[in-house]
């Protein structure tokens, strides 16, 4: 019965004398810094501002850049909060996998404030997270998607549907698979969606992590757009920068 009285008062004695390090820069942090990262590389974020391509939500040049033009994509709009940086990297794999709480809700509030200017609550009539598989989803206990998307939605007032769009494939993850064919042949036919005629003339905000080549979204678009919604946006809380 004594353990739990000696964690309380040894805890802190263990973090002062050996504080715990930055995840990324490795600086020692103070007492009480319970984020993993330290102040300066949450400092670093380097969040996405206008102006940007009135498509692909990228800061180019024009209205809508010359890729958007020349490869229109299947969603409407897309906004990322933030640049994939190496804090961004570390914060998200703390989340997924080491399931860190503190830093789901520090990254829900990096979204919550920063959401994007010229997307508004009333543009959408519910926001749709890209699913796990039910295997992947036992494993890691939640859905961080789902997480960002109930954080928007604690925001903006707008449902969160989960049970719209579904995983019907346990795809390998896309970090495992370095070609562009192999992406797109695990992704394809991942996706299934239910009730078609709560999506039909819809209007829906697709809301995923990270967005990196836009397999995975481009997926669950298409398959949505079967069901003829009025129009899809995405939103999701980082997006690796493109290859100039
Ligand atoms: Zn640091
Ligand atoms: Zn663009």
């Amino acid at each position: 019965m004594q353990a739990p009285q000696l964690n309380r008062w040894l805890a802190p004695l263990i973090t002062f004398i050996f504080p715990a390090k930055c995840r990324r820069c490795e600086t020692p942090m103070s007492v009480g810094q319970v984020h993993y990262l330290c102040d300066t590389c949450w400092e670093q974020i380097e969040f996405l501002e206008p102006p940007w391509c009135q498509i692909c939500g990228l800061p180019r040049w024009g209205a809508i850049c010359a890729d958007c033009r020349e490869h229109p994509p299947l969603f409407r709009k897309l906004r990322a909060v933030a640049f994939y940086e190496p804090t961004l990297r570390e914060a998200i794999h703390l989340m997924k996998y080491e399931r860190k709480q503190v830093i789901s809700k520090h990254l829900i509030q990096l979204v919550q404030a920063h959401l994007p200017r010229d997307f508004a609550s009333t543009d959408y009539d519910f926001l749709l997270p890209i699913p796990l598989h039910t295997n992947r989803l036992h494993q890691r206990g939640f859905n961080q998607a789902e997480q960002i998307a109930q954080g928007i939605a604690q925001v903006w007032g707008v449902p969160v549907r989960t049970d719209m769009l579904v995983r019907i494939k346990d795809t390998a993850p896309l970090s495992s698979l370095p070609s562009h064919e192999d992406r797109v042949k695990n992704i394809t036919g991942a996706f299934e969606i239910r009730s078609p005629d709560l999506i039909q003339s819809r209007k829906i905000l697709l809301i995923d992590d990270i967005f990196t080549t836009g397999t995975t979204i481009n997926e669950a678009v298409q398959i949505l757009r079967v069901a003829a919604p009025e129009y899809i946006d995405v939103l999701t809380l980082t997006r690796t920068r493109p290859s100039i």
